[in-house]
């Protein structure tokens, strides 16, 4: 079992903090808000008082924290200070660039090092079976490997340093789209006296089937399971898809790709955040296509 530092303990990193407890794992964790270092505390991890403290003597450093810009400021805090050949993980959702920056500063001090976004959500965190997507060399993703399966079910590993954040950017991009796409549809549906039942048992067999329609159809009833059963709550906000979507334009951008309906799902996201929807499953979209028509 290995020393572990965890630095970002909100509502994906302290669920996923606690697996590595319970996984047997040494954890030693650390977060700004003392909400969440009290619940760590309460779920078996010791507290260290920063960041730097908390990778003393660690075997394995793993971030979970909002955007690029804390990542970065993080590990160029902690990096600097650990023991060479240390392991870093940042599983946070971030723009490629950081990411590769993250790594290129690892490197320097001669560390191994992973980006490793997630797929999943806090429900996947809370169960540890979240899908990690990994970039980084052959050795660092060897070494990662066996802890991040302590937190989840499937490890992919996706090629060089930022390959994981591309793999997570273009997953989104495809899932924002398509959530838009299958909403349209029952929009359409229901203006053409279609019931939602009927669309979906033909689409969910036919080539419309998609996963925002099979596991997390946008209107009650169909698939018990998705937030718009639940008032389209929990789930993953808007906001959150809102972010995804503008760090898939930024890299397009900076990559030279040109992506139309990312950029235009993007544009109806960021209009459902700025309505005040920002903390409403992002499913709940179909609210937004359905006021068009009403305009
Ligand atoms: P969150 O805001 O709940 O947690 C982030 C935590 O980081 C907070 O507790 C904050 O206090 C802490 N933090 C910020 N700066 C810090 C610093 N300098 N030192 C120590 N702690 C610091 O966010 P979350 O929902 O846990 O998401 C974390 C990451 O996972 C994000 O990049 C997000 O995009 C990604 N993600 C989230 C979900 C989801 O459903 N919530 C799903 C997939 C990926």
């Amino acid at each position: 079992m290995a020393n572990i530092a965890f630095i970002g303990l909100g509502n994906m990193g302290g669920p996923m903090a606690a697996n590595l407890v319970k996984a047997g794992h040494k954890v030693t964790a650390f977060d700004l808000a003392a909400a969440s270092r009290d619940q760590a505390k309460a779920d078996g991890a010791a507290i260290a008082e920063s960041s730097v403290a908390s990778v003393k003597g660690a075997d394995v450093v793993v971030t979970m924290l909002p955007a690029g810009k804390h990542v970065l400021s993080v590990w160029n805090e902690v990096v600097p200070t650990m023991t060479g050949g240390t392991l870093i993980i940042d599983c946070s959702t971030i723009d490629v660039e950081s990411a590769k920056q993250a790594h290129a500063l690892a490197a320097k001090h001669g560390m191994l090092s992973v980006d490793a976004p997630v797929s999943g959500g806090t429900g996947g965190a809370k169960g540890a079976t979240l899908t990690f997507m990994c970039g980084g060399e052959e050795k660092a993703f060897a070494a990662a490997k066996p802890v991040l399966e302590n937190m989840g079910k499937k490890i992919v590993h996706c090629g060089g340093a930022g390959a994981g954040q591309a793999a997570k950017i273009c997953n989104n991009m495809i899932l924002g789209i398509s959530m838009i796409g299958v909403g349209e549809a029952f929009a359409l549906a229901e203006k053409l006296g279609l019931s939602h039942q009927a669309l979906f048992d033909v689409a969910s067999t036919s080539s419309g089937q998609c996963w925002a329609l099979t596991s997390y159809c946008p209107v009650p009833g169909p698939v018990p399971a998705s937030p718009a059963n639940n008032g389209y709550k929990p789930g993953f906000a808007s906001a959150l898809m809102v972010k995804d979507l503008t760090l898939a334009q930024d890299a397009a951008s900076a990559a030279g790709a040109v992506t139309p309906l990312g950029k235009h799902a993007q544009e109806i996201y960021k209009a459902f955040d700025a309505a005040g929807h920002g903390g409403v499953d992002f499913s709940g979209i179909i609210q937004h296509v359905r006021s068009l028509a009403a305009k």
